[in-house]
């Protein structure tokens, strides 16, 4: 099979009618009908080894690395229209390239996201994939827009897919039942489209949990110049979580990471609109914490006394 019939036969299909797009795979460029308020882009990378494990499904994997961008779409409060995809491959495999291309598509079509155009080589395999979306109203949800005394929020939960990890890498054993709750989180994450679209106009500022909530609130704590006080009982941990040790709760729930789940603040007086957003994407939402603007992030208990978790987020090039 060339390059060519791989990707006619795994990323092409016919025309199906999105507004915003004029032309997609086939030509020398993609063309996109211009959006009339603002467009958001990202790229994210996902590579062997590094953020999956060799031998993943290629089901979830197509699934998933289109979530993770699909998701920082849904942190800005970003509507999908159409992604990129740049898939380096070390051989043809058919049956990887089928469950790949269903697990991306299944996904990509609930979200009436359009693959528009790519690029195939022979390497190590790498999926990169660059997602364009619109902003439906006007004010997208920055990093730089906390202000003190806004509420922290968080949607889903928070915790199963670092379980899962934890469990694949040998670090702890599971019961079959809570594997089998904990596995989807990791390797299907639910980007939050529907919320983050919900909450422009409500929120201030937002970031997807990719890293570990402490480590990716932190980004917001840095662009907003403020500080955050976090009740570390009061996140919401994912159902196979819950019933870990309190230790284990903790340290999952501030640092565990793969979450892809918002993390994002709104002034007290929209408490009940924020409350509304959630229920009409059907998404949970959970008030966690509040910003300071003393710089820093401070950890409680229920209680209030501060907790030392130590616990960092992950770093391509400092985390082992
Ligand atoms: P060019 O040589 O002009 O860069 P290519 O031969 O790389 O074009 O690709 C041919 C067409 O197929 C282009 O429209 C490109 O966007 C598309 N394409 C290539 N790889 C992929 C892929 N993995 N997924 C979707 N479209 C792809
Ligand atoms: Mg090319």
């Amino acid at each position: 099979m060339s390059e060519f019939d791989l990707i006619a036969r795994y990323f092409t299909r016919p025309d199906r009618g999105h507004p915003s797009v004029l032309l997609g795979v086939g030509d020398d460029c993609a063309l996109l009908r211009p959006v009339r308020l603002q467009q958001a882009i990202s790229m994210d990378m996902l590579v062997e080894g590094r953020h999956f494990l060799p031998g993943a499904d290629p089901v979830a994997l197509g699934h998933k690395c289109l979530a993770v961008n699909l998701s920082d779409l849904a942190a800005m409060g970003a509507r999908p229209i159409a992604f990129t995809l740049a898939l380096a491959l070390p051989a043809i495999d058919e049956s990887w390239l089928q469950g790949f291309s269903a697990g991306l598509f299944a996904l990509a079509d609930q979200h009436d996201c359009a693959l528009i155009g790519g690029d195939t080589t022979k390497g190590p395999l790498t999926i990169c994939i660059t997602v364009f979306g619109e902003l439906v109203t006007a004010g997208a949800l920055l990093r730089s827009a906390a202000r003190a005394g806004d509420d922290i929020w968080v949607s889903g939960t928070l915790g199963d897919a670092r379980l899962a990890l934890a469990y694949r890498l040998g670090e702890l054993k599971l019961d079959a039942s809570t594997l089998a709750q904990c596995t989807p989180r990791m390797d299907r994450p639910t980007p939050r489209n529907a919320l983050g679209i919900a909450l422009v106009g409500v929120a201030h500022a937002a970031i997807d949990i990719s890293d570990g909530l402490g480590g990716d609130l932190g980004h917001i704590l840095t662009c907003s110049g403020a500080g955050a006080t976090i009740d570390v009982d009061a996140l919401p941990a994912g159902p196979a979580l819950a019933s870990q040790s309190i230790a284990l709760r903790r340290a999952y729930c501030v640092a565990g990471g793969d979450d892809y789940e918002l993390c994002f603040t709104a002034p007290r007086a929209n408490r009940q609109a924020v409350l509304d957003a959630g229920r009409d994407t059907h998404t949970n939402v959970t008030r966690i914490g509040s910003i300071d603007p003393l710089p820093g992030l401070r950890l409680t208990d229920r209680s209030g006394i501060a907790l030392d978790l130590n616990t960092p987020s992950f770093d391509h090039f400092t985390t082992p």
